[in-house]
């Protein structure tokens, strides 16, 4: 599957019970790697807003320069904290044009967690993604 002209490529199903490695996405240029019922259920808005958010990482690292971006990401929580918000905000906005509410406190949960390396306060995290 393609998305917006990224090859969409799924987990093996063997990888299920690991919980969020199997259960989340990750944008490695030019893919997006993601769990298969992601794209099994290609019509559900709340899975094509992950996609929506893995597109725009691999956008805006193509613009910035694929290995600069990766580095800068890896390296600087002040980078990939940019670089969230600005993939949250535009799930959002994806997910309001489909009438679809997203879920502020859920999404600020996951951005202040370990998952990102806790760049940020929870708090501060529900302010970035209000607005
Ligand atoms: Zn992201």
């Amino acid at each position: 599957m393609l998305y917006k002209g990224y090859s969409v490529l799924t987990k093996p199903r063997i990888l299920r019970h690991l919980g969020l490695i199997y259960n989340s996405a990750q944008a490695i240029y030019p893919f997006i790697i993601c769990p298969g019922y992601i794209i099994n259920e290609s019509n559900n808005f709340q899975y094509l807003s992950i996609l929506e958010h893995e597109a725009t990482h691999l956008d805006r690292a193509k613009k910035f320069g694929i290995l600069k971006w990766y580095l800068l990401y890896i390296f600087s929580p002040k980078f990939r904290l940019k670089e969230e918000v600005i993939a949250y905000r535009v799930k959002k906005k994806f997910l309001e044009s489909k009438g679809v509410l997203f879920d502020v406190e859920k999404h600020a949960r996951i951005l202040s967690s370990n998952i990102y390396g806790k760049v940020v306060k929870y708090e501060e995290a529900v302010r970035l993604l209000s607005s």
